[in-house]
């Protein structure tokens, strides 16, 4: 009868197989004790009571302390008293197998300082499946850290100048307006006490340009109430067809440069909302299309309307908008090519008037090709849905 295998010496071919399958085990292992020891992550393992059995040189380095000084003592040594509890937690997952993985924590150093981690703590695990340990990789978040916080300290500090900025504009522009009314009602008086014409001419002049200034502070004081939450929306029910008459007709008086045509319904058309507000906005698009449209003298006006909502659109055949730059003309302070432009503004129209818009409910946006004009559209609920 043959002999069992296992009874079998071992032939000097299979020797030498073992022989080999050692000295690649042994390779292999040098090269993970190589790789742990010149990992820049703190490395170490403990075992499941808290005793310390391994510690590579980034723990060294991290923590102070030197392998000799480690191993062997309780992983306590370098958690801080107030993170004591932090251990249970952390032995309680890993000896139910799980993981802890990127928890940010602090750990003390030899010298007592204390150093912001990313923690992640794995079971180790025998041959026989027994959780005998955990294996701890630590990475010193230090400079993260402190990004993180002189972020949160700029963003702070930005958001304080800011805030002082918006109050400022609402004092300055609430400031202005006072004399600004008084110079109004003066101009006012001696337009009756003057009879020359030349100087009825520079009265004139003057009054108009205390209308824009006057328009300006207005717009600005608007501004500084939006931020405030505080912009007054009255509503009631108004003729849409009316308001677009009107401003059209005040647009127009002033601007000899370009004709403005219109086409909507004929009669009354009734929509619930701040009919003072929404001139607002349609005079603000109408004097863009006219100060965005140099070299052209059209401007065309449409309103239509279904069940729910008007649709108003003001057109031009000016200068245009590049696409990546028609959702920021609605931000605040925010002008195209401002630097190059000769054209002078605020940048402050449009980001009131899609605020007007949204706090009736509507839709305000714009579709536009550089080089061959500006469509600006309102979308307006018949019925407000906002309250304002
Ligand atoms: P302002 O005109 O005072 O700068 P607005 O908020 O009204 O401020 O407009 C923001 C920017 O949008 C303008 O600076 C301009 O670059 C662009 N813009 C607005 N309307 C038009 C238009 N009809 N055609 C071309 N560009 C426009």
């Amino acid at each position: 009868m043959d002999q069992p295998a296992t009874h079998l010496s071992p032939s000097p071919l299979s020797l030498s197989i073992n022989e080999d399958a050692q000295a690649i085990a042994e390779q292999r292992q040098a090269m993970l004790a190589a790789i742990v020891d010149t990992s820049d992550d703190a490395i170490l393992s403990k075992t499941l009571d808290g005793v310390i059995t391994s510690w590579n040189r980034s723990a060294e380095k991290m923590f102070g302390y030197t392998a000799n000084e480690a191993l062997g003592q309780h992983i306590t040594m370098i958690i801080p008293a107030d993170r004591l509890d932090e251990e249970l937690y952390i032995i309680g997952k890993v000896k139910k197998g799980d993981k802890v993985d990127h928890f940010h924590t602090i750990r003390q150093c030899k010298n007592g300082k204390l150093v912001p981690i990313s923690l992640t703590v794995s079971p180790m695990i025998d041959n026989n499946g027994n959780i005998i340990g955990a294996s701890k990789i630590a990475r010193d978040i230090s400079e993260q850290q402190a990004a993180h916080e002189e972020n949160a300290r700029l963003f702070a500090e930005v958001k304080s100048l800011n805030e002082k900025k918006d109050e400022f504009i609402g004092l300055a522009s609430h400031e202005l307006k006072t004399p600004l009314t008084s110079i109004n009602g003066y101009l006012q008086i001696i337009s009756g006490m003057i009879t020359d014409e030349s100087a009825m001419l520079f009265l004139q002049k003057t009054r108009q340009q205390v209308k824009k200034l006057n328009a300006l502070v207005s717009d600005l004081l608007d501004v500084s109430k939006i931020e405030a939450g505080k912009l007054q929306i009255t509503k009631e029910d108004f003729d849409i067809n009316q308001v677009l008459t009107d401003a059209i007709e005040l647009i127009s008086h002033g601007n000899k440069s370009h004709t403005i045509d219109l086409t909507m319904p004929a009669g009354k058309l009734i929509v619930t909302g701040d009919a003072h507000r929404i001139e607002q906005v349609i005079i603000n698009l109408l004097t863009n299309a006219i100060r965005y449209s140099p070299g052209t003298n059209k401007i065309h006006v449409g309103l239509t309307s279904d069940a729910d909502e008007v649709l108003i659109c003001i057109k031009d055949y000016g200068m245009g908008i590049p696409q990546d730059k028609q959702q920021d003309i609605f931000t605040r302070f925010y002008r195209v090519n401002d630097e190059n432009s000769t054209i002078s503004g605020l940048g402050i129209g449009l980001f009131l008037s899609k605020e007007i818009i949204i706090q009736h409910g509507g839709r305000i946006w714009a579709d536009s090709e550089p080089g061959k004009g500006s469509t600006f559209f309102i979308s307006l609920p018949k019925l407000s849905r906002k309250t304002g």
